[in-house]
């Protein structure tokens, strides 16, 4: 059996026969560019003065007092331009884009942050993107689809079966078999077909790099745990790599608990123990699926995690347990998202929160000379219509109430 792309059994590439060009030429350049610090600092530069990089390592006293059971930092993802970790992947994907020649990015985008990321660098770098999305995401998130468009991008809606992510997914390949020539396809999570997985963490790994520096210039030692939240897996690859050879460093990836443990409740693969070992979107790793393959729905109050699939890396990791992955109900983010805004004045994502969540359920199995590093994907001023409900605010839903009729009444 041909191993290469594979990480224990999960991964592979599972393409139509047309794309294996594409997936050739993207493997040839990825391997160049790895072999290039040229490149790698461009991106660097770039995501310098564009991004804001490096983001800061904040110490959170609050919470550290609140607790007291050691040191917890937070990684500060959030500070990026367009608020999460996705811009690091998608300047990346986008300046290799532009090492092939190629004159057009192509991407797929569930709850939008993924599209707008996309747009952005396809901006800034002057690249034709084109957005595919779900027809029933569009609505879900018109916000995104706004921007998106705002920032040059065609938005195509696929109005194909359940039209969300995995119909936007099929959509976009099926664009990419007849486009490869002059576009690249910017996958936005470290899954799909061999390499996606690996370029996708090989671009998110700056965020271990940074942290791993900040800590030890900070504390002088490395953390006892770092936590992060995964939807596909790539902002915790992005976190953990870097720490990977250190086995005094634990790593704990945290995913979407919902309302629990009930099939169609949550989007845990992992933790619930319910993801099955499947082939799908070009890869194989552990899906939520029922018995003949069709995928179960997920559900969560954190969009970006609401995914059936798992990055085969990930997958691997916890199999071979260098990673530990945890489950949090929307219940227990929405109390974690209280403490970190009251104690640190940061407002977490949805996403990231759950990294936060995971972190205070065990803080009292930390000693006091430990450091944790909790990663914060993004900043939470994107959910703020499920933040309102999950903290049940009422004149936040009499003054929605208010615009809808304003909205009504000029119809
Ligand atoms: C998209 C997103 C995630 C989930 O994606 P991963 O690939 O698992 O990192 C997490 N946090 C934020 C803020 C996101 O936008």
């Amino acid at each position: 059996m041909n191993t290469e792309g594979y990480y224990g059994t999960f991964g592979g590439t599972f393409i139509p026969e047309i794309l294996y060009p594409a997936i050739s030429e993207l493997k040839k350049h990825f391997e160049q560019i790895q072999s290039d610090p040229g490149f790698w600092n461009r991106y660097n530069e770039i995501l310098g003065n564009f991004s804001g990089r490096p983001t800061p390592l904040t110490f959170a006293a609050g919470l550290t007092e609140y607790f007291g059971h050691g040191k917890i930092y937070i990684k500060r993802e959030d500070l990026n331009h367009s608020g999460a970790h996705k811009i690091n992947n998608a300047l990346g994907q986008a300046l290799l884009a532009k090492q092939m020649k190629k004159t057009r990015v192509i991407a797929e985008t569930g709850a939008g942050q993924h599209g707008v990321a996309t747009a952005i660098v396809a901006a800034k770098l002057g690249l034709d993107a084109t957005i595919y999305m779900g027809r029933e995401d569009m609505e879900r998130q018109y916000a995104n689809v706004f921007w998106m468009k705002r920032y040059g991008a065609q938005v195509v809606p696929v109005d194909f079966g359940s039209r969300t992510l995995k119909d936007a997914i099929n959509e976009a390949l099926r664009d990419w078999v007849s486009s490869f020539e002059t576009t690249h396809y910017l996958m936005g999570t470290a899954s799909g077909p061999h390499p996606f997985p690996a370029l996708v963490a090989y671009f998110q790994s700056i965020i271990g790099k940074e942290a791993k520096e900040q800590i030890l210039e900070l504390e002088g030692s490395l953390p006892s745990r770092v936590y992060a939240c995964v939807g596909g897996g790539s902002n915790a690859l992005g976190m953990f790599q870097e720490f990977m050879n250190h086995t005094e460093v634990e790593l704990v990836g945290v995913e979407a608990g919902g309302r629990g443990p009930e099939q169609g409740a949550h989007a845990s693969r992992i933790a619930y123990g319910q993801g099955k070992i499947g082939i799908a979107q070009g890869y194989k790793t552990l899906f939520l699926q029922n018995d003949e393959g069709q995928m179960l729905d997920t559900f969560s109050i954190a969009a970006g995690l609401d995914y059936t699939g798992i990055s085969p890396i990930l997958a691997n990791l916890s199999e071979t347990r260098k990673v530990r992955i945890e489950a949090v109900t929307d219940e227990e983010v929405i109390e974690a998202l209280k403490l970190v805004m009251t104690k640190e004045g940061l407002v977490p994502a949805l996403e990231s929160t759950h990294a936060f969540a995971g972190a205070f359920r065990e803080m009292s199995s930390n000693a006091a000379k430990d450091s944790i590093i909790i990663n914060m994907s993004g900043r939470g001023d994107k959910d703020i219509f499920n933040i309102a409900e999950g903290l049940k605010d009422d004149e936040w839903t009499a003054f929605i109430g208010r615009k809808q009729a304003q909205y009504e009444r000029a119809r």
